[in-house]
């Protein structure tokens, strides 16, 4: 399916190590993305080279923005099809993935997955800002998110999940700096304090940014809001 030996020096050039059972993991979740494309739009991103770049080492740039420890509790919020949650497992199975997303029918691919490559994580059907006020609450070590939404609306679906002392990746394009330049009173008044944007190269030669914020102190309890008011009225 996949060109085995492209992601294994795809992977190298981030300074990520695959070995022989990931990478026929990621030839197996390759398989399922393209065959389930076929049927339904799952992603835009359709052919096996593409997958590799655009979703597999895309979604493991996240190891090299911070020290992700063996065990730490993840949120994908956004997951869409599994990404970046299903890389970041494949690469750490010990990882306590939750992945959230509001479309029943991706999730379904993501049970599938999971399932076939043997991998556990929990999956929730719903929306960040309604579960972000429940249970899951400043309970992670790290909630990361990629192509959802922009960064300041991101901020209020994602930071509730973290816990004090955690942090919250955004897996963004080359536009991170304009959006981080509007997300100031996003970050703070979620309980949020900016710790870098980190610019990483892949082979397509499209920049990414991973924007690093620590959750500094607990997130107000006003937040986060309904959606219609984080988009009408964005922090
Ligand atoms: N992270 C994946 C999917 C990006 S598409 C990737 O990078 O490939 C954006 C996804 O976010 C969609 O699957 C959509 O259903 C989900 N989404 C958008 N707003 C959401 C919200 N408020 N709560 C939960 N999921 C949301």
């Amino acid at each position: 399916m996949i060109d085995i030996n492209q992601l294994k020096k795809e992977a190298q050039a981030i300074g990520l190590c695959l070995d022989d059972t990931q990478l026929e993991m990621f030839n197996r979740f390759a398989a399922m993305l393209v065959e389930t494309n076929r049927q339904f739009n799952l992603t835009a991103i359709k052919t096996p080279q593409e997958v590799v770049t655009k979703h597999f080492v895309d979604s493991l740039t996240v190891f090299t923005a911070a020290d992700i420890s063996g065990g730490s509790k993840v949120i994908d919020i956004g997951t869409g099809a599994g990404f970046p949650g299903i890389p970041m497992l494949i690469y750490d199975s010990s990882l306590e993935l939750t992945m959230l997303d509001s479309t029943g029918k991706k999730l379904d691919f993501v049970r599938n997955a999971l399932s076939e490559l043997g991998i556990d994580a929990q999956v929730i059907h719903g929306r960040a800002e309604e579960l972000g006020r429940g249970d899951l609450r400043e309970r992670f070590d790290f909630a990361v998110s990629r192509a959802v939404a922009s960064l300041n609306a991101l901020c209020e679906y994602c930071l509730p999940f973290v816990r004090t002392g955690g942090m919250f990746i955004a897996l963004k394009g080359s536009k991170a700096d304009d959006e981080l330049a509007v997300s100031g009173t996003a970050i703070k008044t979620l309980g949020g304090k900016l710790v870098g944007s980190k610019q990483i190269a892949l082979a397509d030669k499209q920049t990414r940014n991973l924007v690093k914020i620590e959750k500094s102190s607990v997130t107000p309890p006003k937040y986060p809001r309904p959606s219609a008011q984080i988009f009408k009225k964005p922090l």
